[in-house]
């Protein structure tokens, strides 16, 4: 799912880690979960009421639950929205044990989901085939005997591990930039074992450990395949050399957040005259597209490299990469010694995780990923009341509202480009929950006892759906994210605010509590997709999803300076050693949470207005509305995910998702009586929205 939009719609949270992406067992939790645990939106215990809150309003908020909550060995990271996708994958874990059992009154959808499931649990079997899995693949390599061959079997790669990897590059559908009611044919940069350009090209010690030990892994799968180890090693350094002329020809992720960057629409003609060695007429009949005239190549130079890489490397090594780029996909599904090469290399050595997740949890995930809607029905039809959608559908209604008073009253904006983003706020569409109509995963053909086969359909199943698309009409109607998510996104394209039944229980959407935390808390993510429409990238895009320039050009300067504030303010914060924050990749995430905060606070003031609102375990309304906004963000993370998230996560630490926000509300600082001078009053308030 990720990278698998021009710009990824914008999540609330960052998934922790690529590979390691689920959250983690605590002792005693190990098992399945037929009733989700209590904990309020607002809890006092996880406060630490010695700490001051104008002096660190986290440490306040949140001091409680992280000497409470310590990172469980199988976890980058631990939060409150990881403990509680661990919770959700406990309750989807015990949907699964169930569905996998044959009864005569199981369903097809529960046989799909629980033979899936079944079948990835089976450990042994996976032991018995080892590395056989790869055969095919790695026959399908052997059988390209020159370069201009390459292309259909990129193809058949792309259509079977896809999904997971891009190997080359990526292809996909998506809409036209210049005109959203249009699908087309989109290729992204990829080809990469590391998770960042910058890891190739950084020069900090650090960065040249991981790059070391990279190599070595590398070396190591190589020796598991069967290699001598002096051809591991020769494979290890042409992979490397490849990888390493890739990530120089790829843009930064902080370029990348600039759609006129990665928009380059040209013809099949032409992309054939920037890569002339691929054979693209037998790349896109391979993918079942050969239709597909039109094409977004979202990074031009990265294919150029390509075909220096092409014209360069041997055929030998070219297959080479190939055969690690299928292996690298493949290993987490194999026997016990890929999957602990790969555990150690992209879960111990990159995020600091110290044991791999338990099965069920890595197969819960799988089957979340790829038949998500299957299981996200059962997850909905359990756990999601249609007073649930209601009471959220209101509450953004209200958050909607308070930011149209908001732009109304703008100092700063014309009446036009006002009149413009009144359109586009209007324009919004408020999806809750769940798809008003689910995925038909009929097709899928799943077999109890072939997971590896499963694995392959699945994956096929869902790149031909999603390159099906190319040419048709949109469907407004779609989801990126599946019901159990604990996450939120905003889609620019779309322009439509998603929050799925996962992310609408407590502790962050709580029906028991009073609204003055919920409103903190769950308002204030609404508020925050909601300002995404009008974040630095989101602001490019006009009511009907479409890249055009809405704005006067003295707003537009009114705007971007006030953004080089927020910027200028996040790029003082250190995440650790001398890392500081890379203030331009996190500044549309920085706008959101300060304009979602804001517009929380004034839905929750106007739906209050005529209530005596009381305190409550001696915390005012208003002390109450920011612990319960902070307390959504309570986390604790390794040095080495803190490492790698500075360079991929576009979301600032939580830490400065609460304090680096309260420092520019002047109502934070009524609330907590804070003065002049100390550390959660800032100087220079900065305020976008
Ligand atoms: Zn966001």
């Amino acid at each position: 799912m990720s990278a698998s939009r021009v710009l990824a719609a914008v999540a609330c949270v960052a998934i922790a880690g690529a590979r390691a992406e689920g959250p983690g067992s605590e002792a005693g939790t190990d098992r399945p979960l037929f009733e989700f645990p209590y904990t309020p939106s607002l809890d006092v215990t996880a406060m630490d009421r010695g700490a001051n809150p104008c002096v660190d309003f986290y440490a306040y908020s949140c001091g409680g639950w992280m000497r409470k909550n310590p990172i469980p060995p199988d976890q980058p990271s631990w939060s409150v929205y990881g403990k509680l996708t661990n919770e959700n994958l406990r309750f989807l874990w015990g949907i699964l044990e169930e569905a996998a059992r044959t009864t005569p009154t199981r369903t097809p959808t529960q046989q799909k989901i629980g033979d899936l499931f079944g079948s990835c649990m089976d450990e042994a079997a996976a032991e018995r085939l080892g590395a056989t899995p790869l055969d095919p693949f790695f026959k399908a390599i052997e059988s390209v005997k020159s370069r201009e061959k390459l292309a259909p079997v990129i193809a058949q790669l792309h259509l079977a591990i896809g999904l997971r990897n891009s190997t080359m590059f990526a292809v996909d559908s998506g809409q036209d930039f210049a005109d959203s009611t249009q699908m087309i044919a989109i290729l992204y940069a990829g080809g990469l074992g590391l998770p960042d350009r910058d890891h190739y090209l950084k020069q900090d010690p650090k960065s040249k450990e991981i790059r070391s030990k990279y190599v070595a892994h590398l070396r190591q799968v190589f020796g598991l395949l069967g290699d001598a180890e002096n051809v591991a090693k020769q494979n290890a350094s042409a992979i490397f050399r490849i990888e390493m002329s890739l990530a120089k020809a790829s843009l930064t992720r902080v370029e990348r957040r600039d759609p006129y960057k990665v928009y380059h629409k040209m013809s099949r003609l032409k992309l054939q005259k920037l890569m002339p060695s691929f054979d693209w007429s037998a790349y896109f009949a391979g993918i079942g597209r050969s239709d597909a005239d039109t094409v977004n190549v979202t990074q031009p130079r990265f294919f150029e490299q390509w075909q220096r890489v092409l014209r360069r490397e041997s055929l030998d090594n070219l297959r080479t990469y190939l055969r690690w780029q299928v292996t690298r996909s493949e290993a987490p599904y194999l026997s016990k010694n890929f999957v602990d090469a790969d555990f150690e290399f992209y879960g111990r050595t990159l995020q600091g995780v110290q044991q791999i997740r338990p099965r069920w949890k890595r197969c819960v995930s799988l089957v979340d990923y790829l038949l998500g809607e299957a299981l996200g029905q059962e997850f909905v039809e359990r756990t999601f009341p249609p007073e649930m959608k209601r009471r959220t559908l209101e509450m953004a209604q209200q958050v909607e509202k308070a930011m149209e008073e908001d732009i109304r009253r703008l100092g700063w904006m014309d009446p036009e480009t006002k009149r413009q983003a009144l359109e586009k706020l209007h324009s919004i569409v408020n999806k809750v929950g769940y798809p008003d109509r689910w995925r038909d995963y009929s097709a899928v053909e799943i077999l109890w006892d072939d997971f590896i086969g499963n694995l392959t359909r699945a994956t096929a199943f869902e790149k031909k759906r999603r390159l099906a698309k190319i040419g048709k009409p949109v469907d407004r109607g779609e989801w990126n994210m599946t019901p159990p998510t604990v996450n939120a996104y905003y889609d620019p394209q779309f322009n439509d605010i998603n929050f799925p039944a996962g992310v609408l229980q407590p502790p962050l959407y709580d029906p028991k509590l009073d609204d003055a935390p919920n409103y903190g808390n769950t308002g204030s993510t609404i508020g925050h997709e909601l300002t995404h429409g009008f974040d630095d990238q989101g602001r490019q895009f006009d009511a009907h999803g479409n890249l055009r320039d809405w704005w006067t050009k003295r707003d537009a300067e009114e705007f971007k300076k006030r953004a080089a504030c927020i910027s200028d303010q996040y790029a003082q914060y250190v995440v650790l050693d001398d890392i500081h924050i890379n203030s331009k990749l996190t500044l549309g995430e920085d706008i959101a949470d300060l304009g979602g905060t804001i517009l929380a606070w004034m839905a929750w003031k106007a739906a209050t207005a005529n209530q005596s609102l009381q305190s409550i375990d001696g915390l005012t309304p208003e002390q109450r509305f920011f612990v319960g906004y902070a307390q959504w963000a309570c986390e604790n993370d390794r040095p080495e995910n803190l490492r790698l998230r500075a360079i991929t996560d576009p979301h600032s630490p939580a830490k400065y998702r609460v304090n680096g926000l309260v420092v520019n509300i002047p109502e934070f600082q009524e609330a907590f009586s804070c003065k002049a001078g100390q550390p959660m009053v800032s100087q220079r308030r900065c305020r976008v929205w």
